[in-house]
């Protein structure tokens, strides 16, 4: 193999094939063993690591619900108010932990006010999605007996690792085994299942549930309250199936940075954790 630096192919995921279908040199950087900087993600004792406040509010958003189904886990609680009071104080550390890579986005960032403005800003938004979650989806969650949440699960498909990391599995009151995962963007009525979707179904299919009429994986949107249901069939799994291998093929059949060709657009370099060492991403900012 001629890498510059070894690379081990990660297992297949979801957000593996959608980094590698944006950017295959993006995918290159962020799967090096010795790469530290990966949005939102913990490296060692540091904070996570944000380019955009949309982020890193999803993220203390999931932190908070993951919060409140670990109590429900053991048959506690989580008032209202306890999680909006541990809203406000993550986003308010993650802010503060990342002005400087927020400043690559929002140049004002730097500045004391711009950072109290950007804070406040920060925990509006995300105590309005907290409220939504309290008051129109929890309440849909209480007939539900609960499997497990938050959990990195491994399955293999023609011997190769899959991994998938559900936000919450239930069996519902008719015995559905239900994959949720919580989104913080905008619901899209008009959409497919999506390829998140699609590898949660053939994972509970292979893992938990043979019958597949019996698998149901929704994406529960925090801004509005809306759930976007999908059931699914044989064709379905046949179709995810070959996805993972079509990808894994063209995984292995790159063999140096070269092959991972960089896609440079100012949308995805401008949020891009590895745009310092990427020249064409560079050039695109510069343009
Ligand atoms: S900076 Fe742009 S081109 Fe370079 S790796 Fe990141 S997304 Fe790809």
């Amino acid at each position: 193999m001629g890498h510059e630096q070894p690379f081990e192919y990660p297992p297949w995921s979801y957000s593996a094939a959608t980094v590698f279908d944006s950017c295959p040199r993006r995918f290159y950087y962020r799967h090096l063993p010795t790469e530290a900087t990966t949005t939102g993600t913990k490296t060692g004792n540091q904070s996570p690591v944000f380019h955009s406040l949309g982020a890193l509010i999803g993220v203390v958003v999931h932190e908070c619900i993951a919060q409140k189904i670990d109590r429900w886990r053991i048959g506690e609680s989580l008032s209202y108010q306890a999680a909006e009071t541990m809203t406000s104080k993550k986003l308010e550390e993650y802010i503060l932990a990342n002005t400087e890579s927020l400043a690559q986005i929002d140049t004002k960032t730097h500045e004391e006010k711009a950072v109290a403005e950007v804070i406040e800003r920060g925990k509006s938004v995300a105590h309005s999605h907290l409220d939504c979650f309290y008051r129109i989806i929890w309440p849909q969650f209480t007939a539900h007996q609960y499997l497990l949440h938050e959990a990195y699960r491994s399955f293999k498909i023609d011997g190769s690792p899959v991994a998938v990391r559900p936000d919450l599995c239930t069996r519902d009151s008719e015995e559905n085994f239900v994959v949720t995962d919580w989104k913080t963007s905008d619901s899209d009525p008009l959409s497919a299942p999506s390829l998140q979707q699609l590898v949660y179904a053939l994972w509970a299919y292979e893992e938990y549930e043979p019958e597949i009429e019996r698998i149901i994986v929704q994406l529960v949107h925090t801004k509005n309250g809306e759930f976007d249901c999908s059931r699914f069939g044989p064709e379905d799994l046949v179709a995810i199936r070959e996805r993972i291998q079509s990808d894994r093929q063209e995984w292995r059949e790159a063999e140096t940075i070269a092959d991972y060709q960089p896609c440079p657009e100012l949308a995805k370099c401008s949020s891009c954790p590895y745009v310092t060492r990427c020249h064409a991403g560079q050039q695109v900012l510069t343009e």
